[in-house]
């Protein structure tokens, strides 16, 4: 009932020789069975969707329009051709000091452009050494995620702060057990049928070698993923992974 989704992260990469890696992903996929998509730089947005491969952007402004030199609001990228948005991104928090309140805000205006908010959140090492995970993330659910979210416009990606980049994966039971209380947690605060309807992603040193174990650990729908989205041959081995989970 949920529709799977490999989603990648270019982060501050990607000049138009670059295009070249989404049109290879392009004449290979998209799959007929699990949904994928590239959040790339705001330079290569237009260009990434002329290439007929779902594209996102890795961050939004709350506001749609005015005196915020730099920024970009959700309408901007939707006119740019995008249908998600990456929001509450750990180094945005980290590098922009990123609060609740601002992914809150930020999601809401994805959802006013009409973008599908791909919503961030984990815990850093030293919160997961304290054995805080589940409190951090609760915290973040409540703070981040806007009252009115559903399976269309908002899916959920967990990464271990601790993860991103480094080679380290929490272990899998780690993984069930997180993905399984964030379960909980959506279904308690929206519903049942939104709450079984919202994707969690795993995201986090997510790579070909490791992309089937990860996809079949339950209430996994897919990954977001950083390093490996950036090259067609790394990325379209973890799409054929979770096709193959499905
Ligand atoms: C990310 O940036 O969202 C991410 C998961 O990065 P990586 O896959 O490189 O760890």
């Amino acid at each position: 009932m949920r529709r799977k989704l490999a989603a990648g992260n270019w982060k501050m990469n990607g000049l138009a020789a670059d295009l070249a890696e989404l049109e290879k992903m392009a004449a290979a996929k998209p799959s007929p069975s699990v949904d994928t998509a590239i959040c790339g730089p705001a330079t290569l947005v237009h260009r990434m969707a002329a290439l007929g491969w779902p594209v996102g952007g890795e961050d939004c402004h709350a506001a749609a329009s005015g005196a915020h030199t730099g920024d970009i609001s959700a309408e901007m990228l939707a006119d740019a051709g995008a249908t998600y948005v990456i929001t509450g991104h750990s180094e945005r928090r980290a590098d922009h000091g990123e609060t609740d309140a601002d992914v809150n805000a930020k999601t809401q205006a994805a959802w006013r452009a009409g973008l599908t908010a791909i919503l961030c959140i984990g815990e850093t090492e030293a919160e997961y050494r304290a054995g805080d995970t589940l409190d951090v993330l609760h915290r973040q659910m409540a703070g981040s995620m806007p009252e009115g979210c559903t399976g269309a416009n908002t899916v959920l990606a967990y990464e271990p702060v601790w993860a991103i980049g480094t080679g380290l994966t929490p272990t899998s039971d780690e993984i069930g057990a997180v993905h399984n209380a964030l379960r909980d947690a959506l279904i308690e605060r929206f519903g049942t049928e939104a709450g079984l309807a919202i994707r969690i992603l795993y995201g986090g040193s997510v790579k070909a070698s490791n992309a089937a174990e990860i996809f079949g650990i339950a209430d996994v729908d897919g990954a977001l993923v950083g390093g490996a989205s950036l090259k067609a041959v790394d990325f379209l081995p973890i799409v054929d992974a979770l096709e193959a989970a499905d």
